[in-house]
C-alpha cells in the first residue's frame, strides 16, 4: 500500500506574503482523495520525532537554540521566515514523516511524505524556507538502525541540495547526486558526490537525456539499498524562482523514469515533494499529483 505522510500543520497559516506556496500541501491530498488515486487509508498522521534522530545529523547547539526560538535576527533572515513555535513544529513534525515514510518503503518498496525535501538546511543553520534536512535525518536514522548499507539522494528540485550535501561531505554510505540550474540559488553552491548544472531554459529533451543517461550508471556504481528521491516540481518553464524550461509533460517522465528505475532495480523509495512556484496553483500541485499517480501505476 502506498503510504503518505501528511499532517494539518503542513498547510500552517503564515504571514499572507509566505502564504501562497503553503496551499499545495492542503490541496494536493484533497486533488489525490477526490480524483481517487488515493483514499484517506494511504495517509499517515506523523508526530514530534525523538530529538536524537534530529542530533544525528543538526548539531545540538543548532537544534537547541532552534527549538527554543533562539535563533539571531542574521539566522532567521537567512531562513527566509519569520520564525515561530508553531513553524518549528512544523518542521518536526515532516522531519518524522520523513522517518516514518523511510520505513514504509523498506516495506512497501515506496513512500511518501507530502511535505519535506527540506535540502537546503545544513547541520547548523537553515537556509531558504527549509529548517531541518528531513531526507538527511532519514537517510542517517534508516543507516543507525543498521536497516540500510549504502543510500543514492536523488535531488532533482531545481535548486542545488547544498544543505544535502554539506551534511554527507565526509559520510560514504550517503551518495548525494543533484540535478539542478546553474543560474538558481544558491549561487555559491556547495559539492555534491555529482553535481549536474543546467542551463538557462534547458529544454524537456536535454534534460531527460542527462537523467537517463545518468541514473542508471550511478546506480551501478554506487549499488544503493535506498534512494531519497527529491521531486521538486521547480523545474518547470512556468516555474517563477526556476530558470530551466521544462513541461510538465516533461516533469511526469522524469518522475516515471526515476520511480520505474527503482521498481525495476528492487530499491527501496521514498519520495519528498521539495518546492514548486509555477504562478497557478493548479500546475504546482497537477505536477506533484502526478508523482503519486505514478507511485501507484508503478508499484502497486
Ligand atoms: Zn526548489
Amino acid at each position: 500500500m502506498l503510504k503518505i505522510a501528511y499532517h494539518p500543520i503542513y498547510t500552517h497559516p503564515l504571514p499572507e506574503k509566505h502564504r501562497f506556496p503553503m496551499v499545495k500541501y492542503e490541496l494536493l491530498p484533497k486533488q489525490l482523495i477526490h480524483e481517487g488515486t488515493c483514499g484517506m487509508h494511504n495517509f499517515f498522521e506523523p508526530n514530534f520525532p525523538d530529538k536524537q534522530h534530529i542530533i544525528a545529523v543538526h548539531t545540538l547547539d543548532y537544534y537547541n537554540r532552534l527549538t527554543s526560538l533562539n535563533l539571531d535576527a542574521k539566522e532567521i533572515r537567512k531562513t527566509g521566515f519569520p520564525l515561530s513555535q508553531e513553524l518549528v513544529d512544523r518542521e518536526l513534525i515532516i522531519a518524522d514523516g520523513t522517518i516514518k515514510a523511510s520505513l514504509y518503503a523498506l516495506e512497501y518498496g515506496i513512500a511518501m511524505n507530502i511535505a519535506g525535501g527540506t535540502h537546503h538546511a545544513y547541520t547548523d543553520h537553515g537556509e531558504a524556507f527549509c529548517l531541518l534536512n528531513d531526507q538527511a535525518i532519514g537517510a542517517q536514522y534508516l543507516l543507525d538502525k543498521k536497516l540500510v548499507q549504502k543510500i543514492l539522494i536523488v535531488d532533482l528540485d531545481v535548486h542545488q541540495g547544498n544543505g544535502t550535501a554539506e551534511i554527507f561531505i565526509n559520510e560514504p554510505r550517503v551518495f548525494t547526486f543533484s540535478i539542478h540550474g546553474e543560474k538558481n540559488y544558491p549561487f555559491k553552491k556547495e559539492q555534491s558526490d555529482l553535481d549536474i548544472a543546467l542551463p538557462n531554459d534547458t529544454s524537456d529533451t536535454e534534460y531527460l537525456t542527462i537523467l537517463k543517461e545518468t541514473l542508471p550508471q550511478l546506480i551501478s556504481q554506487e549499488q544503493p539499498d535506498f534512494i531519497y528521491y527529491l521531486s521538486g516540481v521547480d523545474i518547470l518553464a512556468t516555474d517563477k524562482l526556476g530558470k530551466l524550461g521544462c513541461s510538465i509533460e516533461a516533469c511526469k517522465e522524469r518522475d516515471r523514469f526515476v520511480l520505474q528505475t527503482c521498481k525495476d532495480l528492487d530499491i527501496s523509495v521514498m519520495c519528498a515533494m521539495g518546492g514548486g512556484y509555477s504562478p497557478e496553483i493548479k500546475t504546482i500541485v497537477e505536477a506533484h499529483a502526478n508523482t503519486y499517480r505514478l507511485a501507484q501505476d508503478i508499484f502497486f
